[in-house]
């Protein structure tokens, strides 16, 4: 029912990346994702982020941006692929120093190549002095994965995100990564996008978090997700400041769908509010016919 035109090669204009951090619990990923927030606030704007939020863009001192996803666990992989989602397009696999690939790590990487996504790897707390970043290096190289200084393919860096040594590198090495990739977006087309999570907020009612992967997505907009939709009401960026538009790559807040959708749900903006409607009803109709289907197996 969603007719999901092809753009011309000559509306797409670059995007920023969209990048995911895994890693073993305790290898750094938090510190890495707060040092990297708490550096690259834009200019003027104190604070920084304050709550927590599944996915948000940071602006680098010479204007470029990446947009982070912060899902928890592997979820950007596994529920969001599972529903068809595939949002991620750099992957940063932190490592800490002074242990191992751990078996998170592993599924991390596995995630990621079945994915088709590239891995940069950040070898993380080189401050620490039981720090042997040719250790991980060296279980990297027994998984077929060879990191640049030892003649592979895999980008690698060593860093510290407690003392904030190596990270803007690490950037650097993500935005080369993204600039092979040419991602590219249309901005002038209605959007389309994923959820990244939904909640119920009790003074606001349903309240979602989504990324848009092509087109604009503005406040009055009528969208459909999952078995959800709704009219815009309105739109935060993760600073919680009053947004009335988000271009591709963009994450914005969203109030006024009449649910919550999943994680890895599709997005889409429709001309009309009955047009969302319909698709909505549609698939709920679809889901309880299924669910019936399976109580009577
Ligand atoms: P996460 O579970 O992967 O999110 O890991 P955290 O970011 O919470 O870090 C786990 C612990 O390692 C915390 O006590 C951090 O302070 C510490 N840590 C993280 N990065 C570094 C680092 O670069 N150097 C040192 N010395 N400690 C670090």
């Amino acid at each position: 029912a969603i007719n999901e035109e092809a753009d011309d090669e000559s509306d797409l204009l670059p995007r920023a990346p969209i990048v995911t951090v895994m890693g073993h619990v305790d290898h750094g990923k938090t510190s890495l994702l707060d040092h990297i927030r708490n550096t690259n606030v834009i200019a003027g704007e104190a604070g920084g982020i304050t709550q927590h939020i599944g996915a948000y863009n940071v602006t680098l001192q010479d204007g470029r941006q990446i947009t982070f996803l912060d899902t928890p666990g592997h979820e950007a992989f596994t529920a969001m692929r599972a529903r068809g989602a595939q949002v991620t397009d750099i992957a940063i696999i932190i490592i800490a120093a002074d242990d191992s690939v751990m078996p998170t790590t592993r599924e991390a990487i596995a995630h990621a190549q079945a994915a088709n996504v590239p891995m940069v790897f950040a070898i993380n707390k080189i401050d620490k002095p039981g720090a042997n970043p040719d250790k991980i290096r060296e279980d990297l190289s027994q998984m077929n994965l060879l990191v640049e200084e030892w003649g592979g393919k895999y980008q690698c860096q060593e860093i510290s995100a407690k003392k904030g040594i190596g990270v803007d590198e690490l950037l650097e090495k993500v935005l080369l990564e993204a600039e092979m990739l040419e991602l590219k977006a249309n901005p002038n087309r209605r959007a389309s996008g994923s959820i990244i999570e939904s909640s119920l907020d009790k003074g606001r009612g349903y309240v979602s978090t989504v990324l848009v992967s092509n087109g604009t997505l503005k406040q009055g907009d009528y969208v459909v997700a999952g078995t959800s939709y709704g009219r815009i009401k309105a739109m935060f960026n993760e600073r919680n400041q009053r947004i009335d538009k988000a271009a591709p790559a963009e994450p914005a807040i969203i109030l006024g769908l009449n649910g919550a959708p999943t994680a890895g749900d599709s997005f889409h903006v429709m001309e009309t509010e009955q047009e969302a409607k319909e698709i909505a009803g549609k698939r709920e109709r679809l889901q309880r016919e299924q669910g019936l289907r399976t109580q009577t197996r």
